[in-house]
């Protein structure tokens, strides 16, 4: 595979045009980001560690049907993924109140939700990533109606097996953000990431609320130790996949 030229770079990811056009090539990057990139920085070895647990979970929600982006991963940092054409939409999935949902609500962290809450933010920095009503993104046609009713499902199923795989990993899944593009079939796949910066992923065995953080909110909230979370996360999801095989 040769690798052409940079097609976009974003705050946690470069993606590169390959000789084939229905191929792109992720290069994780250890930029981090935070507040709409009001806070930046670097957690170094976090575009490897991301790169590596997207890739494992990614090849476990395909063994369960759930159609992905996912190709390959050539080396750990860097993901082969088919081609799409993202949805502006950040698709967030809840099972314990925490961050933005806490804030604007006052509902407590940490209380456990009654069933999962499926949300879409409107992708667009400039506007600081407004959460929608369904109405309003039907307005701006940022989807058909089947397309949300498809996209809230399998946003509904991953959140099923993820929530399956954080537990065997002694990991609690408090919430999560996906992303969803057509390929050039307009097949839908899942796309973007699932890793420590795109989930809230708390310590089950660990009762502390700092202390049980194993996610982006340590660099989010300046908890320190940052690296040694990723990399625990790393750990336990290569045990998890290893116990399964
Ligand atoms: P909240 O709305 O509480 O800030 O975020 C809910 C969940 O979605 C969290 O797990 C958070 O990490 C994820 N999330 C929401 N927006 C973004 C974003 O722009 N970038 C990343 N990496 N994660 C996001």
């Amino acid at each position: 595979m040769s690798v052409n030229s940079k097609l976009y770079e974003g705050k946690a990811k470069i993606l590169y045009a390959t000789d084939d056009p229905e191929v792109l090539l992720a290069d994780f990057k250890d930029d981090a980001t935070a507040f709409n990139a009001q806070k930046r920085g670097s957690i170094i070895g976090k575009g490897k560690i991301n790169c590596s647990i997207s890739s494992q979970l990614f090849q476990q929600l395909e063994l369960r049907g759930i159609k992905t982006h996912f190709i390959d991963s050539p080396a750990p940092h860097q993901m082969r993924v088919r081609a799409v054409k993202i949805f502006p939409l950040e698709v967030v999935v809840r099972n314990i109140a925490a961050g933005s949902l806490s804030q604007q609500t006052k509902l407590p962290v940490g209380t456990l939700l009654k069933q999962p809450l499926v949300e879409f933010y409107y992708k667009n920095d400039e506007l600081g990533d407004p959460l929608l009503t369904r109405d309003r993104l039907l307005l701006l046609e940022l989807a058909t109606p089947e397309q949300v009713d498809t996209i809230t499902n399998l946003a509904l199923q991953v959140n099923q097996f993820l929530q399956d795989f954080w537990q065997q990993c002694g990991i609690t899944l408090v919430d999560f953000k996906l992303e969803f593009g057509l390929d050039s079939q307009q097949q839908l796949l899942l796309a973007d990431e699932i890793s420590p910066d795109t989930c809230r992923l708390w310590n089950t065995a660990e009762a502390d609320p700092n202390l049980r953080v194993m996610d982006k909110d340590r660099f989010r909230r300046d908890l320190g130790n940052v690296e040694d979370a990723y990399q625990e996360v790393l750990q336990r999801v290569l045990q998890a996949v290893a116990s399964k095989n």
